[in-house]
């Protein structure tokens, strides 16, 4: 493409509205980090100076702007992608339904077979898009690994679930009559992620929505184009090795254009949207509104209970990961520490005493343990976010500054001092900020404070006392999808379902029977008598 016609694409950029964090988008560098010898790796993930940012059956341009990725550790430009467009969406959700009719005839273990190809692929380049994490997102590269091998858990996950896959046949009350529960696939899958998991969340939906017959249309969060790119591109070889119509793994790189598209559009089986509660709601409604199928995997405002019999060694270890971890933009990051009044001032004492010794640094250093926010915006919200505290009345205890750097950093900072119930504790606040809370009641005052938050996403108790735990996981206890004892509140595994209630949106991905919400379900009666009777014993002569 060339520069004049790139420039005048990237200022259109600027009129795109809806996506809040602003794209990198001053100028069109030509030193991009892709070109730089000490990055030359990114080509072995077929990544270029110029990205095709539609996948459709071919890669192509999209017609919508072309974007810088940048590096949030300095904010140098890493590639350019470019974007689509409704256009380029719509031709891409005919070529996945066309492709879908194919696919869906495949047997399932078959399809297993080609996912599980994918999560071979996937190993081999998983330091890689690690690595491609960290340079992109910002998040360290041992949980830029860590994500990817999320997406190849899940696929082993899928591979099982492949022969497996379950169907019941029910006694029936009429005689010579069977009846049966059979499982299809919905059809297309939407899959709208967030920046902050742009692997580990698109691969829980993809490995089970293809084992389950699904052909996919993946919309990435707009920060994120070049490891969703580098993911795509996997899953895209496998299928065409295996002479597999390859827009069954179609992407659209785009705004919140794309994005409000797709939940609008009917020939969108089921939209699978990961995302902040606002917008979700908004998805939420307008998918509702046509009948269509959605799950909704939104914000938290995670809290962990520390009771006075708790280990604090564990406590510690738990927290510290759960807060400052992934600089706090995980959806699980522990935002609200709730400590019993025994034990506080020696919890917040040691965990001080651990903030200070978190290594920040260039994600892509073995030695990091904390790096940049992902983007300015993150840096603003958290500026924002640190001033609110003060005026409430809030104590920084540590913490509280953005870093002299070219990058979004910004300190881990805990705060204690502020009311459980007051709006600023209340909100998800998308930056490591840990709020800290005495506990001057038991346990049941505990609970109710853990449940006062609009979301319902993950919660962690901290306790010796086998009561508190069956308190704690009964029916008057957390009231969130993710109910942890002696953990901290991120780090879930593949196994269990993921997701919470309330303003997370109720959605459920991964293990456990999240396949379910992939398939549609047909109740089926099969008469193979020469009779006709009636249910209920009604006589209709
Ligand atoms: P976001 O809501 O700003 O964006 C999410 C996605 O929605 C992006 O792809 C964006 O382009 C798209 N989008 C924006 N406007 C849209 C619209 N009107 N219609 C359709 N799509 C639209 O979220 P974010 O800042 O990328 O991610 C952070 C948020 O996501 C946090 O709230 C976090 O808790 C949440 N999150 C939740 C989970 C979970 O599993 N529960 C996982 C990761 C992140």
């Amino acid at each position: 493409m060339r520069f004049a016609s790139i420039l005048r694409k990237t200022r259109n950029l600027l009129n795109v509205a809806g996506d809040k964090r602003s794209f990198h988008v001053s100028c069109v560098s030509s030193q991009l980090l892709v070109e730089d010898p000490k990055y030359s790796w990114l080509k072995e993930l077929g990544l270029e100076s110029d990205n095709k940012g539609v996948f459709d059956g071919t890669w192509k341009d999209g017609n919508g702007t072309i974007v810088e990725s940048v590096c949030p550790a300095n904010n140098d430009p890493i590639a350019r992608i470019s974007m689509g467009n409704v256009s380029d969406y719509n031709t891409a959700v005919q070529n996945a339904k066309e492709a879908w009719k194919f696919w869906c005839e495949v047997p399932a273990p078959n399809r297993g077979e080609i996912v599980r190809q994918i999560g071979h692929a996937l190993r081999e380049k998983k330091t890689l898009l690690g690595n491609l994490e960290a340079l992109e997102v910002g998040k360290i590269a041992v949980e830029g690994a860590g994500e990817v091998q999320e997406f190849i858990d899940i696929c082993d996950y899928a591979v099982g679930l492949s022969r497996m896959l379950p169907g019941h046949v029910f006694p029936s009350e009429r005689a010579g009559h069977a009846l049966l529960e059979t499982w299809n696939p919905v059809g297309l899958v939407g899959i709208i992620t967030a920046f902050n998991f742009p692997v580990a969340v698109y691969g829980w939906n993809a490995a089970i929505a293809l084992v389950c017959g699904n052909s996919l249309l993946w919309k990435p969060a707009p920060t994120v184009n070049l490891s969703t790119i580098a993911v795509n591109k996997i899953m895209v070889d496998v299928m065409q090795a295996n002479n597999i119509p390859p827009e069954v793994c179609s992407l659209v790189c785009g705004g919140s254009d794309v994005g409000e598209a797709l939940a609008n559009d009917t020939r969108m089986d089921l939209v699978s949207f990961t995302g902040s509660t606002p917008v979700g709601r908004k998805v939420g409604a307008t998918v509702q509104n046509r009948f269509g199928k959605h799950i909704l995997e939104l914000g938290g405002n995670n809290a962990v209970i520390v009771m006075d019999d708790a280990n604090l060694d564990l406590v510690v270890i738990g927290t510290l990961f759960g807060s400052a971890g992934t600089q706090g933009q995980r959806c699980t990051t522990s935002r609200r520490l709730i400590v019993h009044e025994k034990v506080y001032d020696e919890v917040l004492d040691r965990l001080k005493t651990a903030y200070g010794q978190i290594r920040i640094g260039d994600p892509l250093d073995e030695t990091t343990l904390y790096g940049p926010m992902h983007s300015k915006a993150g840096v603003h919200l958290f500026m924002k976010t640190i001033e609110e505290a003060r005026a409430l009345g809030g104590t920084i205890e540590t913490g509280g500054q953005v870093l002299e750097s070219p990058g979004n950093y910004v300190e881990p900072t805990i705060v204690s001092g502020l009311a459980h119930d007051c709006p600023l504790v209340l909100r998800e606040s998308f930056v490591p900020i840990l709020y800290v809370i005495k506990l001057e009641g038991g346990l049941d005052e505990a609970i109710a404070i853990n449940n006062e938050v609009e979301q319902g996403l993950s919660s962690s108790l901290f306790t010796r006392d086998l009561g508190n735990v069956f308190k704690w996981m009964g029916p008057k206890g957390s009231d969130c999808g993710l109910v942890n004892v002696n953990i901290g509140t991120s780090g879930a595994e593949i196994g269990g379902a993921f997701g919470g209630e309330k303003a997370t949106g109720g959605g459920r991905e991964s293990g456990s029977e999240a396949w379910k919400q992939y398939m549609r379900r047909s109740t089926c009666t099969i008469n193979y008598s020469t009779n006709l009777p009636l249910a209920q014993g009604i006589k209709f002569e």
